[in-house]
């Protein structure tokens, strides 16, 4: 809490880092946090006030859903002015979509907010979680001339910070899990933390958080495959409800020109369903004025995604419908950078 020394919050909502083995299944569970800082001692010779606050129950990440954001959202807005950065301990698997979607929901944010996690858990010999959560605390409290060095929400993982809506989970496996393809890291852990100041996200005023607490889940995500059925994209568009779709097209944002797709594209645009076109590829982004195919999607009303991910589309949509703005309003704010989600090219702007 509030003293001379710089305070960390963390935030465990659950996730390998804090789960053990149940010695009668052999089944991996959440277990009680203060188990974590028993096997992390470490973490009281940094010198930081730390306090912890954990989700009762803590979820295995694939059990998030809009409400544990909104869980998040509330600890951090009502301990902001409490902490100098915050740490949120979350199961790898939909980190990707949480990071995304605290971006869009802390308006305004000038403090670290850094999830974090690990494929192997804290109490196991060789766990990535030990390094993970110590390095993510210095991240949390590392400050320049009083000011915090990344006021984002970021994921840091395997020695690189990486901005949260530009990440995706690459590996089940490898401590290396996230990727961000389409923008640099913002820091590097290795023997000294190494910031790279010019890609750190900083707000040109100072205004006071903007927490949100509204999202709207009648989105869906439709990835095209070769020989998807006229069926299956017809029932995904009439779905009742359905106001958002993150289309994962191919290469640059190239889809079928049969003419039932791109009837069924418009159909679904005419009814006020916003269609955003983000690519299938890792890397790179959307350019539908470079191909035929991409150019009749463009015809169809669909707009671009740019070089967003699907983690952050999907989350920027909910955010967006969540607030009740019309149609064009969503489109208008799916065609620029919120949170340095997307990189628009020049030529597009
Ligand atoms: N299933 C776990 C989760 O996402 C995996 C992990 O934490 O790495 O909660």
């Amino acid at each position: 809490m509030k003293n001379n020394l710089t305070s960390v919050l963390i935030i465990y909502t659950g996730g390998t880092i804090g789960m053990a083995e149940n010695k009668t299944t052999g089944i991996l569970e959440p277990f009680n946090f203060h188990h974590l800082l028993d096997n992390v001692p470490e973490l009281r010779q940094l010198g930081f006030s730390i306090s912890t606050i954990q989700f009762e129950p803590p979820i295995d990440s694939s059990e998030v859903e809009p409400d544990s954001w909104i869980k998040i959202v509330h600890i951090i807005a009502d301990n902001y002015n409490l902490f100098d950065g915050f740490v949120v301990l979350h199961g790898t698997d939909t980190m990707a979509y949480t990071a995304s979607a605290l971006s869009f929901m802390l308006e305004n944010l000038g403090k670290p907010v850094i999830l974090t996690g690990s494929q192997l858990p804290i109490g196991m010999l060789r766990t990535d979680g030990k390094e993970n959560l110590i390095t993510a605390i210095e991240i949390a409290a590392a400050k320049e001339n009083g000011q915090p060095l990344v006021p984002e929400v970021c994921i840091f993982f395997e020695n690189h910070l990486m901005r949260g809506n530009r990440t995706t989970k690459i590996s089940a496996e490898n401590f290396s899990a996230f990727r961000s393809t389409n923008y640099p890291s913002l820091a590097h852990a290795g023997v000294h933390i190494r910031y790279y100041d010019n890609v750190i996200y900083r707000h040109a005023s100072h205004k006071p958080l903007r927490p949100h607490y509204l999202m709207d889940s009648n989105v869906v995500i439709l990835k095209l495959f070769p020989g998807i059925s006229e069926l299956t994209v017809r029932s995904i568009l009439n779905i009742p409800g359905l106001k958002g779709v993150v289309l994962e097209t191919f290469g640059s944002g190239n889809a079928p020109t049969k003419e039932w797709f791109l009837g069924l594209m418009k159909e679904a645009v005419n009814k006020g369903i916003v269609i955003v076109n983000v690519t299938q590829c890792r890397g790179g982004g959307v350019q539908m004025k470079r191909y035929g195919t991409g150019n009749k999607l463009l015809e169809a009303g669909v707009v671009s995604g740019y070089d967003s991910t699907t983690e952050a589309a999907v989350t920027k949509l909910m955010f967006l419908f969540g607030h009740k703005l019309s149609t064009q309003e969503v489109k208008d704010n799916m065609n620029c950078s919120l949170i340095g989600e997307i990189t628009i090219p020049e030529e597009e702007r």
